[in-house]
């Protein structure tokens, strides 16, 4: 299968990793729309969110304590910070491999466009 963000969690296409466990990876979105910008994906290819299971529970909850801890590291957790899944084509949903935007370091609007 060629999933772009399955290459990046593999490691055989570069991205600015920031961190990185068994199950998830985060890097720097390459098109930031905002001073703080990462993806926080799942190693294990999940489509969106729409194919989340119960099995994937203990993933889920990774994925959120990732983004704690990347809001900490990025310094934007005092000043707020957003979480954006999109799931399919009216969401805007680009790569088909589950992804967390987590954005910040500016005010945002809502709601969103
Ligand atoms: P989506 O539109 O699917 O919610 O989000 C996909 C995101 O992946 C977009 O924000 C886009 O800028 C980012 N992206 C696409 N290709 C690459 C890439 O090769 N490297 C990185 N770091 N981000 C990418
Ligand atoms: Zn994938």
């Amino acid at each position: 299968m060629d999933c772009l963000f399955c290459s990046i969690a593999a490691g055989d296409v570069d991205a600015d990793v920031v961190h990185r466990t068994e199950n998830v990876v985060a890097f720097r979105d390459v098109n930031p729309q905002a001073p703080t910008h990462l993806l926080i994906i799942p190693v294990e290819h999940v489509e969106s969110a729409r194919a989340l299971r119960e099995q994937h529970a203990d993933l889920l909850v990774e994925m959120l304590s990732a983004a704690q801890h990347l809001a900490q590291t990025e310094e934007i957790d005092e000043g707020g910070w957003r979480l954006v899944t999109n799931v399919g084509a009216d969401a805007g949903q680009t790569v088909h491999h589950l992804h967390l935007h987590l954005l910040g370091g500016r005010a945002m609007a809502w709601p969103p466009g």
